[in-house]
Protein backbone atom coordinates (compact mmCIF):
# COMPACT_ATOMS: atom_id res chain seq x y z
CA UNK A 1 0.00 0.00 0.00
CA UNK A 2 1.43 3.46 -1.18
CA UNK A 3 0.77 6.46 1.79
CA UNK A 4 -0.54 9.57 0.73
CA UNK A 5 -0.07 12.97 2.62
CA UNK A 6 -3.20 14.09 3.41
CA UNK A 7 -2.63 17.49 2.18
CA UNK A 8 -1.13 16.34 -0.86
CA UNK A 9 -3.06 16.34 -3.85
CA UNK A 10 -5.28 13.29 -4.37
CA UNK A 11 -4.68 10.75 -7.13
CA UNK A 12 -7.70 10.87 -8.43
CA UNK A 13 -7.03 14.06 -10.29
CA UNK A 14 -9.46 16.46 -8.61
CA UNK A 15 -6.87 18.70 -7.97
CA UNK A 16 -7.88 19.29 -4.40
CA UNK A 17 -6.42 17.57 -1.04
CA UNK A 18 -6.75 14.14 -0.78
CA UNK A 19 -7.96 14.76 2.94
CA UNK A 20 -10.87 16.71 1.59
CA UNK A 21 -11.31 14.41 -1.23
CA UNK A 22 -11.72 10.60 -1.37
CA UNK A 23 -9.96 9.75 1.82
CA UNK A 24 -12.76 10.19 4.07
CA UNK A 25 -14.41 7.87 1.37
CA UNK A 26 -11.69 5.67 1.78
CA UNK A 27 -11.88 5.71 6.18
CA UNK A 28 -15.27 4.43 5.70
CA UNK A 29 -17.99 7.27 4.84
CA UNK A 30 -20.32 6.97 2.46
CA UNK A 31 -19.71 8.74 -0.63
CA UNK A 32 -22.19 10.81 -1.88
CA UNK A 33 -22.61 10.48 -5.15
CA UNK A 34 -21.55 7.43 -8.01
CA UNK A 35 -18.82 9.98 -9.22
CA UNK A 36 -17.36 10.17 -5.44
CA UNK A 37 -17.53 6.73 -5.26
CA UNK A 38 -16.18 5.74 -8.75
CA UNK A 39 -12.92 8.49 -7.93
CA UNK A 40 -12.56 6.88 -4.36
CA UNK A 41 -12.21 3.51 -6.44
CA UNK A 42 -9.75 5.18 -8.65
CA UNK A 43 -7.52 6.48 -6.16
CA UNK A 44 -7.72 3.51 -3.78
CA UNK A 45 -6.29 1.54 -6.65
CA UNK A 46 -3.65 3.73 -7.14
CA UNK A 47 -2.29 3.75 -3.61
CA UNK A 48 -3.11 -0.08 -3.54
CA UNK A 49 -6.16 0.35 -0.80
CA UNK A 50 -7.80 -3.28 -2.28
CA UNK A 51 -10.37 -3.32 0.87
CA UNK A 52 -12.16 0.08 -0.16
CA UNK A 53 -12.02 -1.49 -3.98
CA UNK A 54 -13.55 -4.84 -2.47
CA UNK A 55 -15.62 -3.20 0.22
CA UNK A 56 -17.27 -0.86 -2.60
CA UNK A 57 -18.56 -3.91 -5.00
CA UNK A 58 -22.07 -4.50 -4.84
CA UNK A 59 -22.81 -8.15 -3.78
CA UNK A 60 -23.83 -8.84 -6.72
CA UNK A 61 -21.63 -7.72 -9.13
CA UNK A 62 -19.82 -10.54 -11.87
CA UNK A 63 -16.21 -8.53 -10.59
CA UNK A 64 -16.61 -9.80 -7.00
CA UNK A 65 -14.27 -12.99 -6.09
CA UNK A 66 -15.66 -15.51 -3.78
CA UNK A 67 -12.15 -16.29 -1.86
CA UNK A 68 -11.51 -12.87 -0.04
CA UNK A 69 -7.98 -13.94 -0.05
CA UNK A 70 -7.85 -14.26 -3.37
CA UNK A 71 -9.48 -11.47 -4.56
CA UNK A 72 -6.96 -9.46 -2.14
CA UNK A 73 -4.07 -11.00 -4.15
CA UNK A 74 -5.05 -10.23 -7.34
CA UNK A 75 -6.09 -6.88 -6.33
CA UNK A 76 -2.64 -6.13 -5.37
CA UNK A 77 -1.07 -7.20 -8.12
CA UNK A 78 -2.71 -5.47 -10.18
CA UNK A 79 -1.81 -2.19 -8.29
CA UNK A 80 0.96 -3.18 -7.89
CA UNK A 81 1.74 -3.86 -12.02
CA UNK A 82 -0.33 -0.79 -13.14
CA UNK A 83 0.43 3.41 -13.00
CA UNK A 84 -2.37 5.22 -12.34
CA UNK A 85 -1.59 8.38 -14.60
CA UNK A 86 -4.83 9.91 -14.84
CA UNK A 87 -8.44 9.70 -14.03
CA UNK A 88 -11.05 11.70 -16.33
CA UNK A 89 -14.64 11.32 -15.38
CA UNK A 90 -16.35 12.33 -18.93
CA UNK A 91 -20.26 11.89 -18.00
CA UNK A 92 -22.08 11.27 -14.68
CA UNK A 93 -25.82 10.74 -13.84
CA UNK A 94 -27.93 9.52 -11.02
CA UNK A 95 -31.84 8.44 -10.86
CA UNK A 96 -32.79 7.38 -7.34
CA UNK A 97 -30.78 4.27 -6.46
CA UNK A 98 -29.10 3.55 -9.43
CA UNK A 99 -26.15 5.48 -11.13
CA UNK A 100 -23.51 5.69 -13.86
CA UNK A 101 -20.51 7.47 -14.15
CA UNK A 102 -18.40 7.12 -17.53
CA UNK A 103 -14.46 7.86 -17.18
CA UNK A 104 -11.15 7.46 -19.33
CA UNK A 105 -7.87 5.67 -17.19
CA UNK A 106 -4.79 6.46 -18.53
CA UNK A 107 -2.76 3.54 -17.03
CA UNK A 108 0.69 1.80 -17.77
CA UNK A 109 1.54 -1.85 -16.76
CA UNK A 110 5.20 -2.99 -18.05
CA UNK A 111 5.46 -0.13 -19.93
CA UNK A 112 2.52 -0.16 -22.21
CA UNK A 113 -0.83 1.39 -22.09
CA UNK A 114 -3.23 0.36 -20.77
CA UNK A 115 -5.92 3.11 -20.72
CA UNK A 116 -9.47 2.39 -21.11
CA UNK A 117 -12.95 4.03 -20.96
CA UNK A 118 -15.77 2.29 -19.41
CA UNK A 119 -19.19 2.87 -18.74
CA UNK A 120 -19.87 1.92 -14.86
CA UNK A 121 -23.10 1.42 -13.21
CA UNK A 122 -23.84 1.73 -9.43
CA UNK A 123 -26.32 1.07 -7.26
CA UNK A 124 -27.23 2.53 -3.56
CA UNK A 125 -27.29 -0.03 -0.97
CA UNK A 126 -28.38 0.45 2.82
CA UNK A 127 -27.44 4.23 2.18
CA UNK A 128 -23.84 3.43 0.24
CA UNK A 129 -23.16 3.75 -3.38
CA UNK A 130 -21.61 0.41 -4.93
CA UNK A 131 -19.77 -0.56 -7.82
CA UNK A 132 -21.77 -3.10 -10.12
CA UNK A 133 -20.41 -3.47 -13.37
CA UNK A 134 -19.56 -1.58 -16.25
CA UNK A 135 -18.86 -1.92 -20.26
CA UNK A 136 -15.87 -1.02 -21.93
CA UNK A 137 -16.40 1.27 -24.72
CA UNK A 138 -12.58 1.00 -25.88
CA UNK A 139 -9.19 0.04 -24.73
ZN1 LIG B 1 -10.02 12.07 -4.88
Amino acid sequence: MISVSPTRRCPCGSGRRYKRCCMPWHSGRPAPTPEALMRSRYSAYALGQVEHVMATTHPESPHRVADPQRWTSELSAFCRGTRFRKLDVIDHSEDGDAGTVTFRATLEQAGRDASFTERSRFRRLGGRWLYLDGDRLDG
